[in-house]
């Protein structure tokens, strides 16, 4: 198939945005502007995240993205960062005997998870001042954290080397639909002709397109992280450790620890980053529960992000088969960063050639949650 020759508009400078510029550009693609309404990219859900690379996903077709986004952070292309991209010192998945089966799912495929399942001692041995009552748990030693902010700039340098427009501080304000079409993008700075546009919106997911008449349900779910004042006793080669049902994560972060007590608020995206102190309460209950040596150290950053989701909690990649020429890479939940390669590959993909040959490219499409909803 002939490469698309008109403008492609990408809304969105996060990590979906950016990814998706990269490939177009790797591809040659020319015409594509990539906007976001802030006059600094990533500012959002790509800048407020916890930078945990977890691959393993129950779900096999976002496992498949994750897999795929890991072989790319091992070994990005040459020019891609000076330095690794993988931080941590390993992920550990863990569970009290009352949550040991949330775990079930990983038990016939840890090796293909790229993972163990080991002695609790071992998770001790790394965390010694850990509540000792852990029955289950899945040591992944390849992955912890990244450094996001090197990945979004890599996107976003090689998209401008391969001749994207990246243009900041500008608002989309509405498509432009002629005769069933894409036909542009309305913005604060004047016009965009377009034949294709992108939605890389993140929390703000389904507005542009519910406004146009195309509406698509995407929810923000709000959810804070916290990360402790430095400490002298906090190990920074310490792993990262998530607990499943308990729902408690940390992770060492600026000689400090970074916490989250996992909670999640359906908000609208306007109030996706205020953040609600009572929340400190619960992680205080948490770090308590399971660090008691830790609870009592000072916060020295408290924020709030959005994750945000689709009805089925998968992504969204792919043409919308409603209006000719509109494109989606939103819904990307709490795995956006350590997904982000495959969806901007794949999205691409879809832009350049209106297809996908990929294993799940179907269970990503808008296609599914439009079917559903007629059902
Ligand atoms: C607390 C928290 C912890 C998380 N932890 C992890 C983690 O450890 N690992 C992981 O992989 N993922 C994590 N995630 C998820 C990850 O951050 C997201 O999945 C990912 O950042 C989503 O990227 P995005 O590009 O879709 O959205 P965003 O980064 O929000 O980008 C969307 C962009 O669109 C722009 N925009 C919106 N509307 C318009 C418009 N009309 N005109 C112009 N610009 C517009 C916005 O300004 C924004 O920059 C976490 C998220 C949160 C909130």
């Amino acid at each position: 198939m002939a490469k698309p020759t008109g403008r492609i508009v990408i809304i969105g400078a996060g990590i979906a945005g950016a990814s998706t510029a990269y490939f177009l550009a790797r591809q040659g693609i020319r015409n594509v502007t990539l906007l976001d309404r802030e006059s600094v990219p990533g500012l959002h859900s790509t800048g407020r995240n916890a930078a945990i690379l977890r691959t393993a996903i129950p779900d096999a077709a976002l496992h498949s993205l994750a897999r795929e986004s890991m072989a790319f952070f091992q070994s990005p292309p040459d020019g891609f960062c000076e330095h690794d991209l993988i931080e941590g010192h390993g992920l550990y998945l863990a569970a009290t005997a009352e949550y040991a089966t949330k775990l079930d799912w990983a038990e016939n495929d840890a090796h293909v998870l790229g993972g163990d399942f080991v002695e609790p001692a071992e998770l001790y041995a790394r965390v010694p001042d850990l509540a000792h009552d852990v029955a289950r748990v899945l040591s992944l030693a390849d992955e912890g954290a990244f450094d996001v902010q090197a990945i979004l700039d890599g996107f976003l340098r090689g998209a401008r080397q391969g001749g994207v427009d990246v243009r900041l501080g500008v608002d989309a304000q509405e498509l432009v639909v002629h005769d069933g079409a894409i036909a542009g993008v309305k913005t604060n700075d004047g016009l965009i002709d377009a034949e294709q546009v992108m939605l890389a919106t993140g929390g703000w997911g389904g507005e542009l397109s519910a406004a146009a008449g195309y509406p698509l349900e995407l929810t923000p779910v709000r959810r804070h992280l916290l990360v402790t004042s430095a400490d002298a006793s906090i190990d920074a080669k310490m792993p990262t450790v998530w607990f499943a049902g308990s729902e408690f994560y940390f992770r060492p972060e600026s000689g400090g620890l970074m916490l989250s007590s996992c909670d999640e608020s359906v908000v609208p995206p306007n109030e996706g980053e205020v953040t609600v102190p009572e929340v400190l309460e619960d992680i205080a209950a948490k770090t308590g529960r399971w660090l008691p040596k830790m609870e009592n150290l000072d916060a020295a950053h408290f924020w709030a992000g959005m994750r945000t989701f689709s009805k089925d909690h998968r992504f969204v990649i792919g043409p919308d088969s409603r209006l000719s020429g509109l494109h989606w890479a939103a819904g990307l939940g709490g795995h956006g960063i350590t997904t982000g390669p495959a969806v901007g590959r794949l999205a691409a993909e879809w832009l350049v050639t209106g297809a996908s040959s990929r294993e799940f490219a179907d269970a990503f499409t808008p296609e599914r949650l439009l079917e559903a909803a007629a059902v």
